[in-house]
C-alpha cells in the first residue's frame, strides 16, 4: 500500500503514514466517507445545525396525523404537538390551516430548516 498524500510505501495495516503523518487506507476512507454524510443531511445557517425535512412526509403526517400534532413533532416544534395533540388539532381549524401552509410551501421547521 502506498501512502495518498505523499506516495511512499507503508505497512498494509497502517492507518497513519510514518513518513508524513496523515491517515492512510481504511481509516482515512471512512472518515471522509462519514464527512461526507454529515453534510449531505444537514448543513449550518448561523452556526446552528439546521436540518430539511421532507415537504411529503410532513403533508402526510399532518393530513394523517395532525389532529394529533405528528407534523409539528417532526419539524421540530415539540411544545406546538403537544398542545395541537391535546386541543384535536386546535379543534381542526389549527389542523386545517397547517395542512394548507404545507401544500402552498409556506411552513418552515422550528431550527429554520425548509420541507423539500
Ligand atoms: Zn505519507
Amino acid at each position: 500500500m502506498f501512502c495518498s498524500n505523499c506516495g511512499k510505501e507503508v505497512d498494509d495495516k497502517a492507518v497513519v503514514c510514518v513518513h508524513c503523518g496523515c491517515a492512510v487506507g481504511n481509516y482515512g476512507q471512512a472518515a471522509h466517507n462519514q464527512g461526507n454524510i454529515t453534510i449531505v443531511n444537514s448543513n449550518t445557517m448561523n452556526g446552528v445545525n439546521v436540518r430539511n425535512r421532507s415537504w411529503l412526509v410532513t403533508l402526510i403526517l399532518a393530513i394523517f396525523g395532525g389532529i394529533l400534532g405528528l407534523h409539528r413533532f417532526y419539524t421540530g416544534y415539540f411544545g406546538i404537538g403537544i398542545l395541537q395533540c391535546v386541543s384535536f388539532g386546535g379543534f381542526l381549524i389549527w389542523w386545517l390551516i397547517d395542512i394548507i401552509a404545507i401544500v402552498l410551501h409556506c411552513y418552515e421547521c422550528a431550527d429554520g430548516g425548509k420541507l423539500v
